[in-house]
């Protein structure tokens, strides 16, 4: 992207004023969005955008300034003002050897994006609206959308890393709204991963669109959710989502160091039902949290965060290792070169347990069967939630029965991590649409199996 020699210039600017470790991040992007609402298609491209931040830490203290212009002057200036955020003296530094990091992890795409011109792929939506309203007289709104990011990062920092990742997104989603006598019922469903066109082998976004109409049609039947206690059975893939929320990040560093999370200082200790195994995998092939690198040049890894209810570790970006003097887990991320990294999960999920869904399912004399859960909210550091559900079901005798809808479900994530009695067999990440947003927008994987919580409070209508 720029020539070694300035990268070198840049970090010797950056760390002029005592700074103990200076790191260069570049980055190119280009994204095209379809987004076809209510048979109106709009595009929007946004061609070619580089930047650049250089960050300086001090001790703990780390200082960042970036620039849209890689230019020589505009670079040595963002490093000049990362620089003056320390008055402490000059260290002599001696050459820095920036060395390339390889990464064994294959992210590579197979069909290039460009391979579809872009009056095909909005032939595409066109057909997902058309299948989804055709699927049902009853479908009132069809929202298709088609996201495609390319983008290309450079980081350098003055411990002679240097580290390059090419990152390549593809995402459809469908959104449909059913109406009935005045009852609306909304589903998005959604399809992706860092991947190329190959992602449509074997599987259609117009499919995607048709089970987003079956869903929401199927819900113009429900009956309000009844409200109390009850036994919850969460679907498996992006069921995940509930981990992630309420006890991911919790399991983020940064929560750790500074003591909020309810996770902080139980390394070693029994956190959740044995039948629990966690864990963050940057490493996946195609997924959409999977990097080669994370933004601070860490190659990602394999973390287990809980291993059979035992807290093991926590995940770790650059500066909030250096708190502890460890190594990061390839966890630093950031939302674009605007940004300052922090610590991120990037494919995160409960490892597959040994009970057959359908056991799980027969196993609940009278439940919630959560098939698709919609927005939640969530505490990140407590792990308290409430999640809306979009598509559940009621378990009678064993069976999944009406579908019920108004479900919203409330509790603490530490604590039905414990409680989680029946762990499936049947592991699946998500789609590939999930985004986190922890102050910056990340894509992110979330995944399960199948799993039971013998009680949870389900907040209804009726
Ligand atoms: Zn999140």
């Amino acid at each position: 992207m720029i020539p070694h020699e300035l990268v070198q210039k840049v970090l010797h600017t950056a760390l002029r004023n005592g700074g103990d470790l200076a790191e260069v991040y570049l980055e190119n992007q280009e994204i095209l969005t379809l987004n076809l609402d209510d048979g109106k298609l709009e595009k929007s491209t946004q061609g070619n955008d580089t930047g650049g931040g250089v960050r300086v830490f001090y001790g703990n203290m780390a200082a960042y300034a970036y620039t849209d212009d890689l230019g020589e002057t505009a670079l040595l200036e963002a490093a000049s003002a990362a620089a003056a955020a320390s008055h402490g003296a000059s260290k002599s530094r001696t050459t820095i050897d920036l060395t390339r990091r390889q990464h064994p992890v294959d992210l590579s795409i197979q069909k290039d994006y460009d391979l579809m011109p872009l009056a095909e792929k909005a032939a595409l939506l066109r057909q997902m609206d058309a299948a989804a309203r055709g699927y049902h007289s009853a479908i009132r709104q069809v929202r298709a959308t088609y996201n495609q990011v390319r983008r290309k990062v450079w980081i350098y920092n003055s411990d002679g890393v240097w580290a390059e990742d090419d990152r390549n997104f593809i995402e459809f989603t469908a959104e449909v709204v059913a109406e009935r006598d005045g009852l609306l019922q909304s589903i998005r469903k959604g399809m992706g991963g860092q991947i190329g066109l190959e992602l449509m082998d074997g599987r259609s976004p117009i499919d995607l669109a048709v089970q987003a109409a079956e869903s929401a049609v199927i819900m113009l039947e429900s009956r309000p959710a009844p409200a109390g206690e009850t036994t919850v059975v969460i679907t498996n893939g992006w069921g995940g989502v509930l981990f992630h929320e309420a006890c991911g990040h919790a399991l983020e560093a940064d929560f750790i160091t500074n003591g909020s999370s309810a996770y902080s200082g139980l390394v070693g200790q029994q956190v959740a039902s044995p039948l629990i195994t966690a864990i963050d995998d940057g490493t996946i092939p195609a997924r959409r949290g999977s990097l080669r690198f994370d933004d601070e040049g860490t190659p990602t890894q394999r973390t287990v965060l809980i291993e059979n209810g035992i807290l093991k570790e926590y995940m770790w970006d650059l500066a909030e290792a250096r708190k502890v003097g460890r190594q990061s887990t390839g966890n630093g991320r950031r939302q674009s070169y605007q940004f300052m990294p922090m610590p991120r999960m990037t494919n995160t999920f409960i490892d597959r347990g040994r009970h057959n869904p359908q056991e799980i399912i027969s196993s609940v004399k009278k439940g919630i069967f959560v098939k698709n859960l919609g927005g939640g909210q969530a505490d990140h550091a407590s792990g308290d939630f409430v999640f809306s559900v979009t598509e559940g079901y009621m378990i009678e005798d064993g069976h999944i029965t009406t579908p019920v809808r108004g479900a919203t479900l409330v509790g603490n994530g530490p604590k039905v991590l414990k409680e989680i009695d029946m762990v499936g067999d049947d592991l699946a990440l998500d789609g590939g649409y999930g985004t986190c947003g922890k102050l910056q927008s990340a894509k992110v994987s979330v995944g399960q199996p199948t799993v039971r919580i013998p009680k949870l409070t389900v907040g209804g209508t009726e």
